[in-house]
């Protein structure tokens, strides 16, 4: 079935949403996006991906092209529309179209931003496999560029480090730079040691993800010990656990880092717990 999208303000079928050629979007990667999962119909950490949606613009010099209220009664529209119990909802915002293509920025007075938006249905996403079975993750280096603070949608290098995890028979990838962790290819990565759970601290080496921010402190309200510091590869599989989170996976148990099975090769209690306070906690404040 055909699904409706949003392109700047308008509703329409998906095949009857265009784009410029000459959007940045496509012709630079010049955009960033935001991605909210759907439980029951309602966003989960909406306000959270708004507020770094604004940062990633604010880092950009690009000028919202949508305000926070329209933002939020147009992801709630394309759910409605969608009729989306469990999935997400993709926001994307490219700084525009100014008709040709050329490296500097347009004016953005004249050259006002694209905002895109599709849903997703995604009916387990709740109950999917891999919340019970755990991944299994390898490493590869780290080649992005050093602002992945910044939500852009250059995905490329990430898309090749799923491939690689992919034929290595494995969930994900591990980017690995100066010989410690900095994320996965589309999550942050955590590893639990006794009863202390270690995630690298934020900095621009790695995407400040709501959902870790959300686990963390629903961690320490459960006096759960954090500590926030880099971890090497070979940590990791001496480590009692380790998982990884992000919006559209929560939290996700991983259960072998490059061949080491962690534990008992199976799913850890920490994580378990996580994932369960995490679901919990955050359908208390989904709109
Ligand atoms: N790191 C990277 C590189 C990601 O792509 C993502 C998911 N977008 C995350 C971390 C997790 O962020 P969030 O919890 O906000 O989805």
């Amino acid at each position: 079935m055909s699904r409706t999208v949003y392109v700047n303000g308008d509703y329409l079928p998906e095949e009857e949403a265009t784009i410029s050629i000459f959007d940045r979007g496509f012709l630079m990667a010049d955009g960033v996006y935001e991605v909210t999962s759907v439980l029951g119909g309602k966003l989960i950490d909406f306000e959270g991906h708004a507020a770094r949606l604004a940062r990633s613009l604010a880092e950009l010099d690009m000028v919202a092209p949508i305000s926070h209220e329209d933002l939020l009664a147009a992801h709630r529209e394309l759910v409605a529309k969608n009729d989306i119990d469990n999935g997400l909802v993709y926001l994307q915002v490219t700084r525009g179209s100014a008709g040709d293509r050329d490296f500097a920025f347009p004016d953005p007075e004249t050259v006002p931003g694209t905002v895109v938006m599709f849903t997703q249905s995604k009916p387990d996403l709740l109950e999917s496999a891999v919340a019970t079975t755990g991944i299994r993750v390898i490493s590869v280096p780290d080649l992005r560029w050093h602002r992945r603070d910044i939500k852009t949608v250059q995905l490329l290098y990430p898309s090749m480090g799923k491939m690689a995890a992919k034929a290595a028979g494995a969930g994900d990838a591990w980017f690995v730079e100066d010989g410690k962790v900095t994320e996965g290819t589309s999550n942050n990565a955590y590893i639990v040691k006794g009863s202390k759970i270690v995630t690298r601290e934020l900095s621009n080496d790695i995407l400040h993800g709501i959902t870790r921010s959300a686990v963390l402190r629903y961690a320490a309200e459960a006096q759960m010990e954090v500590e926030e510091r880099a971890f090497t590869i070979s940590e990791a599989q001496s480590a009692d656990e380790a998982f990884v989170t992000s919006a559209t996976t929560f939290v996700t148990p991983v259960i072998e880092v490059d061949g080491a099975a962690l534990g008992d090769g199976t799913p850890g209690p920490v994580a378990k717990r996580l994932r369960e306070l995490y679901i919990e906690e955050s359908l208390k404040t989904a709109v």
